[in-house]
């Protein structure tokens, strides 16, 4: 089977280039052919001689996803992708326009692994079980072809399909360096977000490694019995730890860590307003809530008046927070409903 070019880094085309004897600057305009003009052929590259074209395209391909399905919201816009991987794997991406038009922000949400294996209690992507990581390739080929299918640049990436980020750590920072990279699809460092459950290893080699993008943390819950009983991960790794080792180790000059937060109908009381106050003590973090959204769960959506309720606790308590609109519910694209259809009708 053919590589996928997607798979390198620059300096790593750098390299093969050298060993086949082109100069090294090509590899800046083969990056260029992939990123910024999205061919999805190397014929189509015509500052390569015929020989480096054939070359390119006995040895690799370029698109490792085949898209399968297409949904758009008529509420907002938002658009579901469903594309098949080489092996049979359905995996998902939303494009989210963020003010409902085509103009300012336009953000692809991208899935980092076949599934999940996480087990949260309210996500439908852990009812598929995990299928495997996705390469580099199969994640940044989810924006060339959202870009292509949509006519549209996106200027936000977020890390919050399918899958944990920071158990596919080396293929999803490779990809967000080469998101971010000048010759890559040039995206602002600020506008890329890695969100994880809360693996504590992931996110210490994060700030260790001084990954300048944004960081995103799922917590869901203040209740620490009731946080394991909803995500797996709190019994491996308390969320008590995380917040301390972001104390300890999470640099002054960064942009303020995400703490995302569901809502549910049992989350929002007082006392949990409380305990995010002990934990905002911490002031390095913000929160941005979000309504539960329908799935096969069993737990119950408040009603806006007991959302609009605990807000209000929060504002009062001085708490910095964001809401987020659930952005394409209507045609299962919100969090927490990427569920690859395919799967139920296929036998892998
Ligand atoms: N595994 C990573 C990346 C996925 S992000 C993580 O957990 O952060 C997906 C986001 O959607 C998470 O913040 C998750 O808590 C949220 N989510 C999952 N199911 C949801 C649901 N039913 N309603 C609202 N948000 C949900």
């Amino acid at each position: 089977m053919k590589e996928f070019i997607k798979n390198y880094s620059l300096k790593e085309v750098e390299l093969l280039f050298e060993a086949i004897g082109e100069k090294s600057y090509r590899a800046k305009q083969l990056f260029n052919w992939l990123y910024e003009r999205n061919v999805d052929n190397f014929f189509e590259m015509t500052n390569f001689s015929r020989d480096l074209r054939y070359h390119l395209d006995e040895q690799y391909e370029i698109s490792p996803l085949t898209l399968v399905d297409r949904k758009k919201s008529v509420v907002d816009g938002t658009e579901k992708f469903l594309f098949k991987t080489f092996d049979g794997h359905f995996i998902e991406s939303v494009f989210i326009r963020n003010d409902g038009t085509d103009e300012g922000r336009l953000t692809i949400c991208v899935s980092s692994q076949a599934g999940c294996p996480m087990g949260c209690a309210f996500c439908e992507t852990a009812k598929i079980g995990f299928k495997r990581n996705l390469q580099t390739a199969e994640i940044l080929d989810q924006i060339n072809q959202v870009r292509r299918l949509t006519g549209l640049k996106n200027n936000n990436v977020v890390f919050m399909g399918m899958g944990e980020p920071f158990l596919n750590y080396d293929n999803v920072l490779k990809a967000a360096d080469i998101m971010n990279y000048t010759f890559g699809f040039h995206i602002s460092v600020r506008k890329i977000t890695i969100s994880t459950c809360g693996m504590y290893e992931g996110i210490e080699r994060f700030i260790d490694e001084k990954r300048p993008y944004n960081l995103a943390i799922s917590l869901n819950d203040t209740d620490m019995v009731k946080r394991a009983k909803h995500m797996p991960v709190e019994k491996k790794y308390p969320m008590e730890k995380i917040i301390r080792l972001l104390e300890n180790k999470f640099p002054a000059s960064r942009n303020r860590v995400t703490i995302e937060y569901i809502m549910r109908k049992d989350n929002i009381s007082e006392e949990d307003a409380q305990r995010l106050k002990t934990m905002f003590r911490y002031n390095r973090i913000k929160l941005n809530l979000i309504p539960l959204n329908k799935g096969k769960h069993n737990l119950e959506i408040p009603t806006q008046e007991e959302i609009n309720k605990f807000i209000k606790r929060l504002e009062i308590m001085n708490i910095p927070i964001s809401i987020r609109k659930s952005a394409g519910s209507d045609i299962d694209g919100a969090c927490g409903q990427l569920s690859g259809k395919h799967y139920s009708s296929n036998s892998n």
